[in-house]
């Protein structure tokens, strides 16, 4: 069975201290997840090491960066590169997030470079896609994603491809309260297997985790998660309020 996922992404939110009460109320949640699932926090560059230590010792929790450089070192002010979070022992990183390429013009080539120098350094990139809602009105969502996912992975080798997440969030339902419905992310989640299958097979598409975001919340997340071809969830908004984001990873499959 793929790997069911419930991430969290708290963006430029929460404050050290409250980020770390957040965390420790995680922890403490009665949540046991199995081998095949798990609860994964993006949190801010300065909490990352708080944020390993707080979930050291919970099964199945991990820390991932919301963000890393495509460069691997160097003259690069104010940037963090994939070294640097292996360094600490991080095990994941978003990747492509829309905000990310929409307010710091990230483009496909950059991200095939972060997707890349993530896998180097042992780290599982979550690579974000979507459309935004003129693309979805003109009935462009499909081949608007197949392009993201055949610019910035279609060159990994298979063995790469294994070791990354997809997450689809389709721009016009994030922190808008607007969810697809569940045969909208069914539908794309499908197409996004689809187009992994042409140019890597079955056995190797069929593997890999591909989670929904965009308004995930404690009241739709078991619907959205049912479906065949989600495996869970990437959560903005509703990942800063922990009786929330208990229950989307109580929702996981
Ligand atoms: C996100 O930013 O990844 C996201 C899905 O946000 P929200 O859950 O708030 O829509």
């Amino acid at each position: 069975m793929r790997k069911q996922i419930a991430a969290a992404n708290w963006k430029m939110n929460l404050t050290y201290q409250q980020g770390t009460a957040l965390l420790q109320a995680m922890v403490n949640a009665d949540i046991s997840l199995s081998e095949n699932q798990a609860a994964v926090f993006a949190v801010p560059f300065p909490y990352l090491e708080m944020a390993i230590d707080t979930i050291a010792h919970k099964n199945f929790f991990f820390i991932s960066a919301q963000n890393c450089s495509d460069k691997k070192s160097g003259a690069y002010t104010g940037e963090v590169s994939a070294e640097m979070l292996k360094s600490i022992s991080l095990t994941y990183c978003l990747v492509g997030h829309s905000e990310r390429r929409e307010y710091f013009g990230e483009s496909h080539k950059m991200l095939a470079d972060k997707v890349s120098i993530c896998l180097t350094n042992g780290i599982t990139p979550i690579f974000c896609c979507g459309e935004a809602l003129q693309t979805r009105e003109a009935n462009q969502q499909n081949v608007f994603v197949e392009t993201q996912l055949r610019e910035s992975l279609f060159h990994l080798t298979e063995a790469e491809l294994l070791k990354i997440v997809i997450a689809y969030e389709p721009i016009w339902a994030i922190g808008t309260g607007k969810t697809a419905s569940t045969e909208q992310a069914q539908e794309m989640h499908a197409h996004i297997r689809s187009v992994l299958e042409i140019q890597y097979g079955e056995p190797i598409s069929g593997q890999i985790s591909i989670l929904y975001g965009g308004s995930v919340k404690a009241g739709n997340a078991r619907e959205i998660f049912a479906s065949k071809d989600v495996d869970g969830g990437l959560v903005g908004g509703a990942s800063l309020i922990a009786a929330e984001f208990i229950e989307i990873i109580k929702a996981l499959k």
